[in-house]
């Protein structure tokens, strides 16, 4: 069938289209009902059928395909490669969901994981669905407090981190930034079941609290545990992501409506099926390692590629060679990867052989059109460009050469993916925009499957953030984008305070209530800035309640600022430039303008100022952007 007719049956007859996916997948019990509607925004998929995320991932396959691979763990960081047959990926799972009995993890508690790429991340990941558990996977380059911000949302039973994590040959101990951050917490978790490689030779276990887990799992090596069957609509993860607040918002996926929206974009998007190999260069905490690097591939009984490492050690011919060994046909990847490796020698692209080598994918931020030449030229192969969001958990635009390849356009995610009735809509009237003009990306409800349930323990909050912005009840994306007369999209950027850094987005708020505990600064604002290579990095603007300083003041103040923004949030978060600045530019009514700082700061027009309090802020800010940042990184 051509993409058209089968996107309009997906939006235009929701409950057969979907109750025909929905064969993808095993049930224990059929749905009674494909779709409920009665309390919106909210729906249901699936209701009454009972599945399960880690049968359907694991045990369905044993029969067909238990010697194949399932999971191949590489990391160049360790110089380990594991490679887990379905067989073998079902002991490990069972393993460990024994060892989660075992510490007393009962269905519907969570239990957050802080880990790298390594296998048992996702084996942990699987032993979770297996038993019912919520897991909440959080990323390892954020720091304690980001982390025990987490725990406290999700007050998990359990916490399961890795003694240490490497990178770039360095170790970066795990297991102190877990204790940092259950001291912080008011609800940290009754047990810490610490997964250790040997990296950290100074690991402290907490007696009574910490478990490790290579004795645990020795006690269980051939524990069989049996799958909780759940109703699909039961939580099967929270996944935390930044919002214009300095709460994370935790991101409630559910179970059968996940899993058959995976499995729907693995076959259509992705074109990855039973016994082909797919490569996510994605951390596991991030929503693409949860989809592509964990679920989606195990739903299509296709073997995983999980990397642990970077993508230019030992040379940046790394992940082709991966590409080869494993006969890898899809990649995905993000544009700040991409641009990283275009900083190096181009023949590397041409030294291994891509015969088996189809699609590679790229996401989470805008795709520049020089990387994307360089990239489709190196490879000779096309290069997908797509767009979704933690929330979504799979694509909103792309193309879909698994059911009907259309021509890419550069520049351009591509098309309305199966399933999702976006509506391109005016900021303020929330009319519907025509061809070219811009406007806010929105879905029209029901979201399809797979996106997000609601916003774990806050209906509320779920309804103000993505569906209060219209007087229709529209999903708001809260990206900016235009649409072309041949129905492709161009995403423009957000219209909140969210930046996003080599693909990751932080919360500008976040920063700022960092910076903002700083005992010697008055204010600050924090805002994105283009950059070559990560596409945005956060520059922090500050003013200090000391009446004057001089330059070696200012430097101490924004080294301190700095050295507290890394230590609580992580080096991800870490500011590019400070500026002590005099004043900063505010609204009458004391509302920051972050958008003229924008503009200033990038050299650009800063718009309308009709709503400026004070005019002398702006010559505050002029004054310091010429005299140069007080801190430099990177
Ligand atoms: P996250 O939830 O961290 O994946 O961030 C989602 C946000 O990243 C979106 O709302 C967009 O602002 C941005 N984004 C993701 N994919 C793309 C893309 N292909 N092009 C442009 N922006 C993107």
């Amino acid at each position: 069938m051509q993409y058209e007719d089968l996107y309009r049956r997906s939006v235009e007859m929701p409950e057969a289209f979907w109750a025909e996916q929905a064969a993808a997948i095993d049930w224990r019990r059929a749905p009674d009902a494909i779709l409920d509607q009665s309390a919106p925004p909210f729906r249901r998929w699936f209701c009454g059928g009972l599945t399960n995320l880690c049968y359907n991932a694991i045990d369905r396959h044993l029969v067909d395909r238990g010697d194949q691979l399932a999971l191949v763990a590489v990391s160049t960081e360790t110089g380990v490669t594991r490679e887990l047959s379905y067989r073998q990926l079902h002991r490990e799972v069972q393993t460990f969901a024994a060892v989660l009995h075992e510490l007393g993890v009962r269905r519907g508690e969570r239990v957050v994981i802080y880990m790298p790429n390594m296998a048992e991340a996702a084996i942990a990941m699987l032993a979770c669905a297996r038993i019912g558990a919520i897991h909440s996977v959080v990323f390892g380059g954020f720091a304690s407090h980001n982390l025990a911000l987490r725990i406290d949302d999700a007050k998990p039973a359990l916490l399961i981190c890795a003694d240490a994590g490497m990178r770039g040959g360095k170790v970066i101990a795990y297991k102190p930034l877990v204790d940092a951050a259950c001291e912080e917490a008011v609800h940290p978790p009754r047990h810490v079941l610490v997964v250790s490689r040997g990296l950290d030779r100074e690991l402290v276990m907490q007696a009574g609290r910490d478990v490790d887990y290579a004795g645990a799992a020795a006690r269980h090596a051939n524990s069989e545990v049996p799958v909780a069957w759940l109703e699909s609509n039961e939580p099967s993860y929270v996944l935390y992501t930044s919002g214009t607040t300095g709460k994370p918002k935790g991101v409630q996926r559910d179970v059968g409506g996940h899993a058959v929206a995976l499995a729907l974009s693995m076959r259509m998007v992705f074109d990855v099926g039973p016994g082909q190999v797919m490569f996510s260069t994605s951390d596991v905490g991030w929503a693409v390692g949860h989809s592509y690097n964990v679920y989606g591939p195990l739903l299509v009984g296709a073997t995983s590629l999980l990397y642990e490492g970077l993508p230019i050690r030992p040379d940046p011919g790394i992940w082709w060679q991966l590409c080869e060994r494993y006969r890898v046909r899809t990649m995905f990847s993000s544009p700040t990867a991409i641009r990283v490796l275009k900083k190096q020698d181009e023949t590397w692209l041409g030294k291994y052989d891509l015969s088996a080598f189809k699609w590679l994918f790229l996401a989470g931020e805008p795709l520049d059109e020089p990387t994307a030449h360089w990239i489709t030229d190196g490879l000779k192969r096309p290069v997908i460009d797509n767009y979704w969001q933690t929330e979504t958990g799979w694509p909103v635009l792309t193309l879909l050469p698994g059911l009907d390849m259309k021509p890419v356009k550069l520049g351009s995610p591509g098309l309305p993916n199966l399933g999702y009735k976006l509506r391109l809509v005016n900021e303020v009237t929330g009319a519907d925009c025509a061809a070219n003009e811009k406007g806010v990306l929105t879905i029209q409800p029901p979201l399809p499957p797979g996106c997000l349930s609601t916003v774990w323990g806050d209906d509320q909050r779920y309804v103000q953030s993505y569906f209060s912005h219209f007087k229709e009840l529209l999903y708001s994306s809260l990206d900016w984008a235009i649409r072309d007369e041949d129905g492709y999209y161009y995403i423009l950027g957000r219209t909140d305070d969210v930046i996003n850094v080599a693909g990751h987005r932080l919360g500008t708020r976040e920063i700022e209530e960092v910076v903002a505990g700083c005992g010697e600064v008055a204010e600050v604002a924090v805002i994105g800035v283009a950059d070559e290579i990560k596409g945005q990095v956060p520059i922090v603007f500050a003013t200090l309640k000391a009446a004057s300083c001089d330059a070696g003041e200012r430097q101490r103040a924004a080294s301190a600022m700095q050295a507290r923004v890394v230590e609580q949030l992580g080096p991800i978060a870490q500011p590019a430039r400070t500026y002590i600045v005099d004043a900063l530019p505010k609204t009458r009514s004391g509302k920051l303008l972050r958008r003229s700082l924008s503009a200033l700061a990038q050299k650009a027009d800063p718009g309308d100022l009709s709503t400026l309090d004070d005019p002398s802020a702006l010559e505050a800010v002029r004054k310091a952007l010429a005299r140069g940042p007080d801190l430099r990184h990177g």
